[in-house]
C-alpha cells in the first residue's frame, strides 16, 4: 500500500475556524480556493492563492490532511503522503463565504 495514506486516523468532525481563510480575512488577503485542515478546523486558503496559507499551516502544524472546502468538493489531501484521501464525512460550509472571482 505504497500509495495510501497512513494519517487518516488523524481525521476528525471539526468546526471550520472562519468563514474563509482565516488568514486572509485577518491581512485583508484574497484567496482562489479555501482548503479546511481536518486536524483543527483552520480555514486556509490553496496553493493557487497567493499567500498559500493552508500549506503554511501544514509546514507550521504537521496536520497533515485537509479538505477542498469550496462545495461541492469535500475531497481530501495528505501533504505527507502527497496522495487524496477519501473522506467519509465531509464538512459541511458555514457560511455565508465571500467568493472571489476573477
Ligand atoms: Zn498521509
Ligand atoms: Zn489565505
Ligand atoms: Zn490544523
Amino acid at each position: 500500500m505504497a500509495d495510501a495514506c497512513t494519517h487518516t486516523g488523524t481525521i476528525r468532525d471539526v468546526t471550520p475556524s472562519a468563514r474563509g481563510c482565516e488568514e486572509c480575512l485577518k491581512s485583508g488577503s484574497w484567496w482562489v480556493h479555501l482548503r479546511l485542515c481536518r486536524t483543527c478546523g483552520q480555514v486556509g486558503c490553496c496553493d493557487d492563492s497567493p499567500n498559500k496559507h493552508a500549506t503554511k499551516h501544514f509546514k507550521a502544524t504537521g496536520h497533515p490532511i485537509i479538505e477542498g472546502y469550496d462545495p461541492p468538493e469535500g475531497w481530501g489531501w495528505c501533504y505527507v503522503d502527497e496522495v487524496f484521501v477519501e473522506l467519509d464525512h465531509p464538512t459541511e460550509q458555514v457560511g455565508p463565504i465571500k467568493r472571489w472571482v476573477r
